[in-house]
């Protein structure tokens, strides 16, 4: 029988497609609202009391209740007001965040950005799958069409991970980048 490699219950089992590993639903809806809550430390920290605004996008309503979930209103809550945020939270799934990413590289336009990427290293199939778990209501999103080279999710993996240590590297204040102010 097929159990949950985390908690061992053999109970709500899915499949992730890139791994061997099943995981229950419970497990799973987990593991992605600890790896959301680690982008928000990356790309943040929050302070307490600040406002977040999201970006309008497929996955926005999982943005949307991930963090009403996560975070009490006296420490971090939304507004729908983008004049008045403190931060943006970009929706978007793993894969449009390569393919932007990748595109912006090859034209050598900047990538500097203080949005937080909530979803960067979330895939597409991820996103629907915890969506349906929870009972979150999606308008039909569409998959971002990847070249093939940029098929294999572990590759995406990788990408992101060059993302994300190049937006440290801009963002932290002792880079060279950061402009006299
Ligand atoms: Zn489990």
């Amino acid at each position: 029988m097929e159990r949950c490699a985390k908690c061992k219950k053999s109970k709500n089992i899915i499949h992730l497609g890139y791994t061997p590993y099943t995981v229950c639903q419970n497990c799973f809806s987990d593991m992605i609202e600890r790896r959301i809550k680690a982008n928000i430390r990356f790309f943040g920290p929050l302070k307490k009391g600040e406002k977040g605004f999201l970006i309008e996008n497929d996955f926005r309503p999982v943005a949307d209740f991930i963090i009403k979930k996560t975070f009490h209103k006296e420490f971090f809550s939304l507004t729908n007001n983008r004049d008045e945020a403190d931060v943006l939270i970009d929706c978007r799934s793993m894969e449009e965040i390569v393919a932007d990413f990748l595109d912006k590289v090859l034209k050598n336009e900047s990538i500097v950005s203080s949005n937080i990427f909530i979803f960067c290293d979330i895939p597409f199939d991820e996103l629907i799958q915890y969506s349906r778990i929870n009972g979150i209501k999606l308008e039909n999103p569409k998959k971002k069409e990847l070249n093939e080279i940029l098929n294999s999710i572990q590759i995406q993996f990788s990408v992101i991970a060059s993302f994300k240590n190049l937006i440290k590297s801009i963002n932290s204040p002792s880079s060279s980048h950061s402009s006299p102010s």
